[in-house]
Formats: C-alpha cells, structure tokens, sequence
C-alpha cells in the first residue's frame, strides 16, 4: 500500500534561466535548487518583469508562479533601504513557501524576507520586522494589523505582488487588500497572479495597475490529459462507505477534499482505522501539524491526505495519483483546480467524485467542460444511486441502473 515519495513534475521548457535576462547569482541560486530549465510562466513573465511592466498572469496552481515574481525582485531589489517588495498571499502555507524561495534566491543579495501571517503570535513578528527586512510576504489580514500598529511602513514599496488573487478574494480580503492599495506608493510596479479572471479580480486590475500585460497560460481545455474521470452517484446515506471503498480499491498516493473538517477527522480516524496511513489538513490543525502532514505526504509516510478546500488551496501539494471529491466541487473551477493535483506533465492520475442527486448541477458543467459524460463507476460493496433520464418537461423518461 505504501508507495514511497511522490515526484514533482512542473513542465519546463528548453530556453535558459540566463536568457530571461537574469544575472548570474540570481541564476546560481535558482540551480542550486535544483531548476535547471525555467516553466513556461516563468519564460514569459521574467523577461516583462525585469523591464518593471506590470503583468497578470494566468495559470494555474503549480505551473512556477513563485519564480516568475521571486526571481525579477531578487535581481531589483538590494539590501538595507527598507521593504521594498511587498507579496500578498492567501494562506499562511503559500506566505511561507514563498518566503523560504525568496531566501535562498535572494541569498547572493543579502536580501531579508520576512513572512506575517495570521495564526501565530504578533510579538516574533514585530521582532523580524525591526531586522530591516527588504521584502514582506503577508496574508493581507496580518499585514493591515501590523501597517495599523505601526509595525512596518509601505511607504517605499516598489515591487508589489497579489499571488491567487482570486483565492484571496474569495477569502474575503478585499477590504485589506483595497486599503493596503491605498497605502502603498503609485509609482509602484504590480503583478498579479490568478488561476481564474472573475470580474473581481479585473476590477482590481484596472483599479490598480498600470497597462498590465497579460499572460495566460491556462490550457485550452482547462484539464489535463492524462486524467481519468470517475464518477460514484451514490444516495446520500452511502457517500461514507463510497469514501472508504475508494480508498481501500487504490493503492497509490490519494488527495481527498472535503467539504467539511468533520468529515476530515471521521474520515481520517476510519481509514486509521482499517490500516491506512493517512493524516488531514483543515483549519482546526495547527500551522505546525499542517506542514507536517504535507511534509509526511511529500515523503510517502502517509499514503492519503485529507483536505478541506480552503486549507488546501494553492499549497505546494506534491502530484498525487488518485483526486477524490467527497462531494462535488462548488464550481467548475475547484473541480479543475483540484484535478490539476494529479497527472502533470505526461503522468496519468484519477479524479474520482462522490456525488449525489443534490449535485447534478454541478456535474453538469463538468462533463460539459470536458467534454463528456463522466464515466460513471460504481464502488465495491456499495448500491450506487439510480439515476433518472428527464424529458424536456422534466418528467421521467427512462430509469438505468448504473455500471
Ligand atoms: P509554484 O507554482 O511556484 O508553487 O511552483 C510549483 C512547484 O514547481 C514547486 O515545487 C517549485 O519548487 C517547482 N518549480 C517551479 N519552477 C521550477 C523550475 N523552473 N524547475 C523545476 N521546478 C520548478
């Protein structure tokens, strides 16, 4: 059952980091850990960055983001004039991989990152704060405390970054957003990530920013193409013994977001249960039990990993051979986002979804998204949900057991 560390696999590309424009340290430091080839995001947003435009880019989780804003503010950005690149981030997770890539690309330039996110105490934070650190990575609501505190001034900030800008948004950080906008200098240079463009979040750009250029990598058809799509329709008393089958059916690495954080903790204490080596992630685990079980997952020491939604956004997740919706997504772009966890590169991965007649909707737009009817699979041991043909005007037309 256990089946050892799972790789990592962001697509490169066969242009050199040296060609974007970088300077040698800069380069000596992205190589020693171990890049070799910048990512498409990075090829096309280093170059544009360097120059100072203001860019959005669209791609998904996973594609290099960090590096193609961490490596332009690494080559600008010198030691000791006082924090002048601010990065704006959705969770604590993504603050602080962001501030351990920073460090190390920033090394050669004695650049000082230090991360404020919520969660932990404020005094440690002050104390970094008066080390004179060049660049700030913030969850927004942390930051504004300690701009209102007086802990820090944004008045010399020239880089600015919102990485998942759509994510923060749906965070509802908005309002920290929009005054952290206010307070920093006009003049700046801005970048903004997303994986998606709601109307929120070109808003914000039009507001904000000065004739970005926009990058879209997001693929043609949003889901990559080694996924294999299952589909379990289950009543809603069986999505449990669903959840359980699934698990014991799989044998390789397996990601399973869930709603909600009862459902994480009676989930992981039933697999414990039945042999499997599990852990969860959710917003009722500490900061510390979080990384570590990300870390376990990373190493193989546990074969399964159970999310909650927004304690797994955007996370650094290593690539996973099984996705298991326990319900479906709220939207098509959860489904995608989720999915995008498994089968990169020329991997192959499976999506499997738990659904019940309540989430035909949703459904819906994820087969029309792919193109397809989601193949539908029913788990061993459990009577899958029989669903019903409608006619036009919605009365029954044809009753299948399902396959
Ligand atoms: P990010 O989207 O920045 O979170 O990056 C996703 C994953 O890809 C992380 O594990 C990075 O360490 C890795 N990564 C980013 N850029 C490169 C690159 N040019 N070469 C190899 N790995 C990379």
């Amino acid at each position: 059952m256990f089946t050892g560390p799972v790789p990592q696999d962001p697509t490169a590309t066969d242009v050199s980091f040296a060609d974007l424009g970088l300077s040698p340290p800069v380069v000596r430091s992205v190589t020693s850990i171990g890049f070799e080839y910048p990512t498409p995001i990075q090829v096309q947003v280093i170059p544009k960055a360097l120059e100072g435009h203001d860019v959005i880019g669209l791609a998904q989780t996973g594609s290099g983001k960090t590096g193609a804003f961490g490596l332009p503010m690494a080559e600008h950005l010198i030691h000791g004039k006082g924090v002048r690149g601010l990065i704006l981030c959705p969770t604590r997770e993504i603050a602080l991989q962001t501030q351990s890539f920073l460090e190390v690309v920033g090394r050669d330039h004695q650049l000082s990152t230090v991360c404020l996110i919520g969660g932990v105490k404020l005094g440690p934070q002050i104390q970094d704060l008066r080390r004179h650190p060049d660049i700030v990575v913030a969850t927004p609501g942390r930051l504004w405390d300690h701009y209102e505190r007086r802990n820090l001034k944004l008045d010399r900030i020239e880089k600015m970054v919102l990485d998942e800008a759509d994510h923060m948004l749906d965070l509802g950080f908005l309002p920290q957003i929009l005054r952290v906008f206010e307070a920093v200098p006009t003049d700046r240079q801005t970048m903004m990530f997303s994986a998606t463009m709601p109307p929120s979040v070109e808003n914000l750009a039009r507001r904000f920013m000065r004739t970005p250029l926009r990058v879209d990598l997001r693929p043609d058809t949003r889901i990559a193409e080694g996924i294999e799509h299952r589909l379990y329709m289950v009543e809603p008393q069986n999505t449990k013994a669903c959840l359980l089958a699934i698990a014991a059916a799989e044998k390789g690495s397996m990601l399973i977001f869930l709603r909600r954080k009862v459902d994480a903790e009676w989930a992981c204490k039933q697999l414990e249960k039945e042999g499997h080596p599990v852990e969860r992630i959710h917003s009722d685990r500490t900061q510390k039990q979080r990384v570590e079980a990300l870390q376990g997952l990373r190493l193989g020491e546990h074969r399964i990993l159970l999310a909650t939604d927004i304690a797994a956004r955007g996370i650094d997740i290593p690539i996973i051979e099984h996705i298991v919706n326990y319900g479906a997504p709220d939207s098509l772009e959860d489904y995608i986002h989720r999915a995008g966890r498994t089968a990169r590169g020329a991997l192959k991965g499976t999506v499997s979804t738990i659904a019940t007649w309540q989430d035909k909707e949703y459904i819906r737009l994820i087969e029309k998204a792919i193109g397809k009817p989601l193949p539908r699979f029913v788990a061993e041991g459990v009577e899958p949900y029989i669903e019903r043909k409608t006619t036009i005007r919605g009365r029954p037309k044809i009753r299948r057991r399902l396959t």
